[in-house]
């Protein structure tokens, strides 16, 4: 492979894991949250809720669904401000 490909992709794996330092030690308190839903299927039981947050701070996102709810109230380190 081409050498300076092979440096650049180094620098970007440095880069990454920097930023994942940052995003795992970052407490998510500056968060928006979106909520949706899938409703009204022929099969109620296939009807889902999630909420997607972002953390304003360090960029991080993630997707919430209603089966795993309980688990965002239960991690401090997303405070959902507009639920
Ligand atoms: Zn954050």
């Amino acid at each position: 492979m081409n050498k300076e490909i092979l440096k650049l992709q180094k620098q970007i794996t440095t880069i990454q894991s920097k930023i994942a330092a940052i995003q795992n030690s970052c407490q998510h308190e500056n968060n928006v949250a979106e909520y949706g839903a899938n409703t009204g299927n022929y099969d109620p039981s296939s009807d889902c809720y999630w909420v997607f947050v972002k953390c304003l701070d360090c960029d991080e996102r993630m997707r919430f669904d209603s089966i795993k709810h309980s688990d965002l109230y239960g991690d401090k380190r997303w405070k959902i401000k507009n639920k």
